[in-house]
């Protein structure tokens, strides 16, 4: 399928020397586009030198997705973030009263903060800036024990901005209104933030989680797709996981026809991710293989894979055998 963009995510290598042999690699291998990915760090450090790995990757005819990694611990990716460490008042509150690790979209210092990252990635020459899994700081994800129904967010800010649109306090449960407001607030950040970026020369993906749960943004993914600002829609339906004991082909199915459909009907190309990390046992190869045929046959625009050869090079989340992984994809692709 020539017509189809296959990509892959590219991380940890701040030496663009070291770089380009990997970039020139990604060509050989048949792929036409990287995910680029930004943390806070490579923000504050490491600005020219992105820039310069940005350079070369256009050089060797990749387009240049940019990601925010895990800033302000409110998108997806192995990182940490300074922004949430320099500003307690700007992060998400429980429903419980605790702050969390985690930046909220309500709080104008992180928009502002965001306006020059957005500027920043956009500088760094990307042909389209990946807002990858923005989402509320979900304690469960860190085995902690607090109850089932606690929910983020209920600070000030947010606090201030339910009272504006319901004429009433924030409940301290999730009510019907509670989650729309949740929603809105991610729907009006990621607007913001995008209609900057268009502005800034760079084109937008959003990629959502496949859920429907307010944790992670609009429950009814059409109102994202109804942006303007919005050029891509993404999901990646991690089958292993997000799910127990999921089936590779059902799961992708599942989230990627949804996805492609609703991008086919809003003029969007659509983008759909393969699982390439935290896969293990004899199967694993047999189940990128799965998912990646079934992203094709679903004819989305971009199939890409976290990361690059099967995430080797991140122990913690490595797949048990990376390169199989890695060439059963890139088999699948070309
Ligand atoms: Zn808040």
């Amino acid at each position: 399928m020539p017509d189809t963009e296959s990509g892959a995510s590219y991380f940890g290598v701040q030496d663009p020397e070291h770089a380009v042999a990997d970039l020139e690699r990604f060509r050989d291998e048949g792929l036409d586009a990287v995910l680029h990915t930004f943390s806070e760090r490579d923000q504050a450090f490491y600005r020219e030198t992105m820039a310069d790995i940005v350079a070369a990757s256009h050089d060797h005819s990749l387009t240049v997705y940019v990601n925010p990694w895990a800033v302000g611990g409110v998108f997806g990716g192995e990182e940490f973030s300074r922004f949430v460490a320099h500003n307690p008042n700007s992060r998400q509150v429980l429903s419980t009263g605790e702050r969390v690790p985690a930046a909220c979209f309500n709080a104008p210092a992180f928009r502002e903060f965001m306006h020059e990252w957005t500027r920043d990635a956009a500088g760094l020459g990307a042909d389209v800036l990946f807002w990858d899994e923005p989402h509320w700081h979900n304690v469960h994800w860190y085995g902690d024990d607090h109850p089932r129904d606690v929910w983020c967010c209920r600070c000030t800010h947010c606090r201030d901005g339910y009272r504006e649109r319901y004429d009433e306090p924030m409940p301290a449960t999730e009510t019907e209104a509670v989650s729309t407001f949740r929603e809105e607030s991610m729907l009006d950040f990621l607007d913001e933030m995008m209609a900057l970026t268009r502005e800034e020369g760079a084109e937008n993906a959003v990629c959502l989680m496949p859920s429907q749960s307010a944790d992670h943004g609009p429950r009814n993914w059409e109102r994202l797709a109804e942006n303007e600002h919005l050029d891509v829609l993404a999901t990646d339906p991690y089958w292993d996981a997000f799910a127990e004991d999921a089936d590779p082909e059902a799961y992708v199915s599942q989230f990627g026809t949804e996805l492609v459909e609703l991008a086919d009907e809003h003029g969007l190309r659509s983008q759909l991710w393969i699982q390439g990390f935290g896969l293990k046992g004899e199967s694993a190869t047999d189940e990128v293989r799965t998912a990646t045929r079934t992203a094709l046959d679903l004819d989305a625009d971009s199939i890409f894979m976290w990361g690059y050869d099967g995430c080797r090079t991140i122990s913690e989340i490595a797949c048990e055998e990376p390169m199989a992984v890695w060439e059963a994809y890139l088999d699948e692709v070309n």
